[in-house]
């Protein structure tokens, strides 16, 4: 069966906004009827991936939790492994971990020691982009494990935060952007 691919716009469309989700003033991005889409989540994940083809990644990254879902996708859809970073604590072997700011106090990521061959290239994805922080420290575990980023791709990118600003030794792409 062959479907005609989601546009941007049926995309962003589908990403619905709740505001005051999980606190006042938060305008939460909800992807789950994006998600729930069988075509809008393909053509989501052909846009996250689309520089690249098989052979040319070898691991895809993906960021706790939401990021779990389109780095899964993406890296079956690339021939590659996926590898988790995930909140501090969760991960059962040796970790290296890496303290990023929040807007009150701090929080801590952590990727398995030998997750990462050195020189893997390495797509990392991630749901949001907002101000970057997770992203950064993500993007520093991966470097920290010899990995080499050839991107960093989000689906929605909340662009008034800048967070652009804090990744930009790396090549960044978002498929919608706010
Ligand atoms: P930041 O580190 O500020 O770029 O925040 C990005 C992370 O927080 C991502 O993993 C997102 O899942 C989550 N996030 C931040 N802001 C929002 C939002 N408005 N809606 C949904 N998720 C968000």
């Amino acid at each position: 069966m062959t479907r005609k691919p989601p546009t941007l716009d049926e995309i962003q469309q589908a990403i619905r906004t709740i505001p005051d989700f999980p606190k006042p003033g938060i305008l939460f991005k909800d992807i789950t009827p994006l998600l729930a889409d069988a075509r809008l989540f393909a053509g989501t994940i052909d846009f996250l991936t689309e520089p690249f083809s098989s052979g040319m990644i070898d691991a895809v990254v993906g960021i706790d939790a939401r990021g779990f879902i389109f780095a899964a996708a993406a890296a079956l859809k690339l021939q590659a492994g996926f590898v988790p970073v995930r909140k501090k604590g969760k991960l059962p072997y040796q970790t290296h971990e890496e303290d990023y700011a929040l807007e009150y106090g701090t929080a801590t990521v952590a990727m398995h020691t030998d997750a990462l061959k050195p020189g893997s290239r390495v797509l990392l994805i991630d749901d949001l982009l907002a101000t970057g922080g997770t992203a950064a420290a993500a993007a520093a575990l991966v470097q920290k494990l010899g990995g080499q980023i050839l991107e960093i791709a989000f689906l929605i990118e909340l662009s008034a935060l800048g967070g652009r600003q804090k990744l930009k030794q790396f090549p960044i792409r978002s498929v919608v952007t706010y």
